[in-house]
Parts: C-alpha cells; structure tokens; sequence
C-alpha cells in the first residue's frame, strides 16, 4: 500500500495539468485498490452539487452530467456527514439513488471518502465492486489517505479557477479568480503585471512571446553555442581527472543540446512565437518531468542533469538579453521573490503595487511597501505569476487579494474604491499641522516604525514626534556581511540626524525567525521559538558591542538615540544586554573620550513570559515597548506568516486585550513609560482600543498615521475607555471588532475605519 501511495504521490506530482491529476488517481486507485470502480466528484459551488469529475469503471459520458446535492445519493451522505461510508450492500441503504447515465447498476458495494480542506467538503473519492465486498479497514485507511493528499491539489485548483472550470465548464467564462496571499502593505493598486524573474530559475521565466522571432532564434542559437564552448571547456579541464565513463557524461550533454534533440524542440516553439527564453524554458521543464516519471532510480536522476544544462542555456541568454523592459505608468511589480534590487532600474511612481509569491510580512519587500505606501501581497503561493506578463491585474492589499484579468464589474468597483482612497489621503493630508488630541484635549503622541532611508520623508511629512522602533535588521539586510561599526555609525547618524531633536529608539538587529541574513543562515526546525533576537546577540556579544557602539557613537552631540532590546523573555537577558550597553558606554566615554549622554534602555514587551515579568522588566527599564506582532503570534500559538492560520492570527483577540491591560497596569505601577509599536497601533480601531486601555503613545507605519491622528481627534478620551472597557468583556475577537465598528459608526469616522472587506465585490 505504502508502494502505491508514493506512486501516485509521484504520478500527481507530475502531472501536466489538473484533469490528468484527477485521471491519475481515478486510475491508480482503481488498480492498487483492486475494484471495479473509482471516481470523484467534485464540488461546484455555483450550484452546491458534487459533480462526476474523473471515472474509471462509469460511462465516461456521465462526467460532468452526474452531480448530487448533500441531500441525494451515498455521494451526498459522505459530503454531509463529511465523513467516510462503507456498505456491502450499497443498493439497499435508503439514501442509494440510481442515476442511469452512470451504469451504476452494475456495482454493489460502496466505499467513499470526503475530501476535507480546511473543513469544507470539496469533494468525494469512491470505489466501488461489482461483487459483494466489506472494504476492510487498511482499504478504508488508503483512501482516506488519498483524499488527505488530494484536499491539498484540488483547494490549489479552486484557488486558480481550475476547479470551477472543471465541475461547470460551460458557466461563466469571465469569473473573476482572485488569489490569496498575506495582506503586506494596504491600499488598492490597478494597473498591468510586469513579471521579474529571478535569474537562470528555469521555473521562473514568464511565458512571453515576441514580435521578432529571428531576433529570439538567433539569441538561442548564441547561449547554445556558448553553452557548448563551456561544456567542452570543462570537460577538457576534467581529462585526467575523471574517469572516461563519468566525462562520457559531458558528451551526452553535447549531443542534448544538437538540433535533432532538444533544440528542435525549442526552434518549434519559437515558431509559435515564444521568445527564447520561454521556449526554453518550456522544453526543458518537460524533459524534467519525463526524466522525473521514469521507474528506475538511474534515469529519475538524470532529471539534474537536464536541470543543470538548462539552467547553463538559461544563464548566456539572460546575460545577453539587454534589460530593455518597459514599465508601464501602471506597473503592478510581479516576481516569484521580489527583491528590493528588482526596484533599481524602475522609477518608484509607476509602482502601482507589488506581489511576491513568496515571502511574508516581515520581507524586505513588504516594509518596503508599507513605508512606501505602495500595496503589496506577499505570499501568493498559488497565483500562476509567471503566465501574468502583460495581463491586467487589480491588488488588493487590504485583503492580501490579487485578481488578474479582472471582469469589467470587478474593475468598476475597484476602479470606485480606489478613487475613495485617493480622496481620502488628500484630505487627510490636510490634518498634518494639526496637533494628535482627543476631543477633550488629551495628546496623543504618533510615532513612526522606521528602517529605510526612503520612510523618513513620508514620516516627517506627516509630523512624527519621533521613531518608535528603528528596524536596524534592514540595513542589515542591504549589506553583503556585517556591517562595520563605522559602517553602522554612518547609517545611523543619517537616522539620528534626520528626526533630532525627536527621540529615535533603535533596537538592536533582531534577526532569527523568519528574518534571516543572507551572510548569517540561521536554520531550525522551529525558528520562531529558537534563536532570536537578543538571545542571537548575548550569544555574540561582538557583534552586540558593535551595534550599541555605533549607535552610541551615532547620537554624539545629537543625543536622542534609545535603545530597545528585542524578544526578552526573562530578566537576566535584560540584565546581560544593559551590563554590555554600560560597559560600552564606559569604554566610549571613559577609554575613548566621547561625551555622549546615557541613552535610554528599553525591552521589547513581545513574548507571554515578558508579559507576566512585566513590573521585573520595568524596574530594569527606561520604557517598554509592547510588540503586538509576536506577542499575538507567541500568546494565541499562531505563526503571523502561515496563511493556513491568517484567520485565527487576530490582534483582538480577548487573550491579547488582557494582555495588554495588564502590561500597562504592572508599567504604570513600576512608574516606567510604555508604548505599542506592533501593526495594532497603526490600524484605527486597534489604535482606539489601544488608547482607551491607557496607551499614549503609539507607533506604526507613516502611511498609517494621518488616518489614525483623524479618528482620535474626533473621539474623546472617556469615549474610547467605554469602548475598550465593552470590548474587554467579549468573548471573542470577531465580536469585539463588530462591536468596535457599531461603536465608532458614525460620520467622520465610518470612512477611516471602514476595513475594505472586498469579497462581496467578487461573487
Ligand atoms: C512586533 O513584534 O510587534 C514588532 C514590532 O516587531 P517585529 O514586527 O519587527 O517583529
Ligand atoms: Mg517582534
């Protein structure tokens, strides 16, 4: 069984497309299973019936006739009661219905399966035998096992738009497909895909075609003979070394890249009109695919060496097609894994938005799209971006939502919500000179989530009294090794500089979890609860010296530097990375000659054992800083970057809300000063909460502060502690965002709240 199950994992795998994945298992089924039948039904949600999608053993004619509701047939019962069912004598149960296209007749017993994703029946897999028979309990256990494997596929082929066109094939062509991805950086963004491929990944090269076919026949014909020259070069190089079977191996490569082999192939395809890269590209991954399905191991290998070449033809024709893209005035920027180098070349104001398939929140591209105000979707991992090139294509940030090739509809309404936004930021721009107070005159101060040079205008634009959390992690990012320490006192003098005399607060490199350095691979099984933060930085005290030095170093003469330590999650952590701080402070001051003040220290409030030491941690501390992002992630057990969870990752969640009470009560009573800097702070109705259990400072992202500053000028102080008091008794996080947007609907602030809940325009 074991045998048959990886079979079929590998046949699906390779499958061209998704009726041969639902051919393949009809089929495989059928045979490893040993009956006379196997089909799937398919859930279309148009109609909410299960229809006959793939058969082995019915009439081939009943596909796409044959369809049940939950309520007919023992299709139907398995999909209600989402569970599997098992009869000897399937004609006999009283939900048996006979449907004469199928020829079902024939058939006896019954074993069906539900195929269950994220709790939604999506469809049925049966097997049936002419001959009374109890499928025994390892049968049963395999074809749960099957639909476990295939829920994964088909919620894939749903999320393309493949599954609608599978189980109602002649409904609505035009049905809008929108794709899910992690909402990165908000607003709606309209305009055209330009696809960026990262180099020699053959899996990447979008499928374009050109107007100049010689143009691309002779630039294939140019990588292939450098391809060659390369491959002779090395394999000369390697005479002696190698023995003559393993250099025969060279020649094989040879005779591949000859016109009667793959290049044939290739030359077939520029004649369609693909360019070279594309043709390639094609040819080749399907050769990998060939060399993938063989049985035996020797030839499956093979597959890496056809990988290997194409990557080699791959390399010569990108380095010689000039980068002469055209970004278009509405560049929507698409890449597997958009990278902040990407933007070099493109002019900023024609970035209408950005999607990476992969990638979280905490990318580089995402902050950067946040501080730029551009939307962004990270995460996208089923959107077909490299067939996007060109296409016309709506992002929708708010919602982590990208529809290519929208329906004229879809584009309207987005068109009018898009239009609303633009509205609404001019009119917001004009509360920048006002002062952030409640309606009975209680000041509220806004600071700015920094890292980039490029947030620092927007912030300053919009009247930041200071940076409550300066990323230094992204300029770490941006080198190619650490940092000096000169290097790093440059970068943040710049920062330092910019906003003196508003207070600056870095926080030392929090790296680990999902922010990896390129030059300094962290790799766990768990990151998230493994080597993070300050627990990476105690563990290298060089480079901790070296960043508070530089900091130190930084703020001479300016003097508005704070420190912020991250992920503390005990006192000792604290108490080693203030003895490193002041003995810095003492070598610069005392061994070095600086005149520098003390800075401030600060812990990062942000993992549930910090929560409860809140008082300890304040009585080592100059300020808190509560980080609503992990501390949700690490008090509700939710990754913030897994989209399988994005539901149950909620920043009003009660748990989180008496968290919050808490650490604020125990920081008041410790007499230590204390803000938010989490993703909370800068939406309007966390910021309400946020406020009204006593928060008066509050950080976020630039682009999220004029809307904020206009919700609370226009509420007052008792206003927004009755709504966190109502909303601290609730029971769960939906009901307290409902209750926030009853409490605050009323005119003025209805349009800044309003979350753009998007779905209702797409059915
Ligand atoms: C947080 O965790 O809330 C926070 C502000 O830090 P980061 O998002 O950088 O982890
Ligand atoms: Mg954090």
């Amino acid at each position: 069984m074991l045998d048959s199950l990886r079979k079929i994992v590998q046949a699906v795998n390779n499958a061209e497309d998704f009726p041969s994945v639902l051919n393949i298992i009809v089929d495989q089924v059928k045979s490893s299973m040993n009956t006379g039948m196997c089909s799937i039904y398919l859930l279309d949600k148009q109609s909410s019936r299960y229809v006959l999608c793939a058969t082995e053993g019915l009439m081939p004619e009943a596909v796409g006739t044959v369809a049940m509701t939950t309520d007919e047939g023992l299709v139907g019962l398995v999909a209600e009661r989402a569970e599997p069912l098992n009869l000897e004598h399937a004609e006999t149960h009283p939900r048996f219905s006979y449907f004469s296209e199928s020829g079902e007749e024939k058939y006896s017993s019954f074993l069906g399966a539900p195929i269950i994703h994220h709790r939604e029946v999506l469809g049925v897999l049966v097997v049936q035998q002419q001959q009374r028979r109890k499928f025994d309990e390892s049968e049963e256990a395999f074809l749960v096992t099957i639909s476990a494997q295939l829920a994964g596929v088909i919620a894939h082929a749903e999320a393309t738009g493949e599954l609608a066109r599978t189980t109602s094939p002649d409904s609505d062509k035009s049905r809008d497909t929108a794709y899910q991805g992690i909402a990165s950086a908000p607003g709606i963004g309209i305009g055209h895909a330009v696809v960026l491929s990262s180099p020699s990944d053959l899996y990447a090269v979008p499928k374009r075609r050109s107007e100049d076919p010689k143009a691309e026949l002779r630039q294939f014909r140019k990588a292939l003979r450098s391809t060659r020259s390369d491959i002779s070069a090395i394999q000369e190089s390697l005479t002696g070394t190698l023995n003559k079977e393993e250099l025969a191996m060279f020649d094989v490569y040879l005779g591949l890249l000859a016109d009667r082999s793959l290049g044939g192939e290739v030359v077939a395809l520029l004649k369609q009109g693909f360019t070279a890269q594309s043709a390639w590209s094609q040819v080749i991954i399907e050769h990998i695919r060939t060399f993938q399905r063989m049985d035996d191991a020797y030839l499956r290998e093979r597959a890496a060496d056809v990988r290997d070449l194409g990557r080699r033809v791959l390399e010569h024709m990108q380095q010689t097609s000039k980068l002469d893209r055209v970004f278009p005035k509405d560049t929507i920027l698409i890449g597997e894994e958009l990278a902040a180098s990407h933007l070099a070349d493109i002019s900023l104001e024609n970035i209408r938005a950005m999607i990476s398939a992969r990638g979280s929140q905490n990318s580089h591209m995402a902050i950067i799209g946040r501080s730029m105000g551009i939307p962004t979707v990270m995460g996208a991992v089923d959107l077909p971006w490299a067939e996007l090139d060109g296409l016309p294509i709506i992002v929708d940030g708010h919602e982590g939502r990208v529809i290519p090739n929208p329906s004229r509809k879809v584009l309207r309404a987005y068109k009018a919500l898009y239009r609303d936004e633009q509205t609404l930021a001019k009119d917001l721009l004009a509360t920048r000179d006002q002062p952030c107070v409640t309606t009975n005159g209680d000041p509220v101060s806004l600071w700015v989530n920094t890292g980039l040079r490029m947030d620092t205008q927007l912030s300053l634009e919009y009247g930041a009294e200071g940076v409550g959390l300066y990323r230094t992690e992204i300029p770490f990012f941006l080198h190619e090794r650490f940092p000096s320490e000169e290097e790093q006192r440059l970068i943040y003098r710049e920062q330092l500089e910019l906003y003196a005399p508003r207070p600056v607060t870095m926080r030392t490199l929090d790296i680990g979890g999902d922010k990896a350095l390129p030059y300094f691979p962290i790799e766990e099984e768990n990151p998230f609860l493994g080597w993070r933060g300050i627990r990476v930085t105690l563990d290298h005290p060089e480079i901790f010296l070296a960043q508070v030095r530089a900091m130190m170093r930084a703020s001479e003469g300016i003097n508005n530097l704070r420190i912020l330590l991250p992920m503390i999650s005990n006192t000792l952590e604290m108490d080693s990375a203030v003895a490193l701080i002041n003995r810095a402070y003492m070598e610069l001051t005392i061994e070095e000659g600086f005149r520098l003040e003390m800075p401030k220290i600060g812990a990062m409030i942000e993992v549930p054992a910090a929560v409860y030491q809140t008082r300890e941690l304040a009585q080592r501390s100059d300020f808190l800083s509560v980080g609503t992002n992990d501390l949700t992630q690490y008090l509700l057990a939710v990754d913030r970057n897994n989209p399988r969870v994005a539901e149950l990752y909620h920043s009003f969640h009660p748990a989180l809300l008496a968290a919050l009470t808490d650490i604020h009560r125990e920081a008041k009573a410790a007499n230590c000063e204390v803000s938010v800097c989490g993703e909370m702070a800068g939406d309007p109705l966390g910021a309400v909460l946020l406020i009204g259990l006593g928060y008066h400072t509050l950080s976020m992202s630039a682009a999220n502060l004029l809307k904020v500053k206009a919700v609370v000028r226009q509420l007052s102080s008792a206003e927004m502690q009755d709504i966190a008091a109502l909303a601290c008794t609730l029971p769960d996080a939906p009901s307290i965002k409902a209750e926030l947007n009853k409490a605050l609907d009323r005119p003025g602030i209805t349009r800044l709240i309003r979350s753009q809940n998007t779905a209702p325009l797409l059915t």
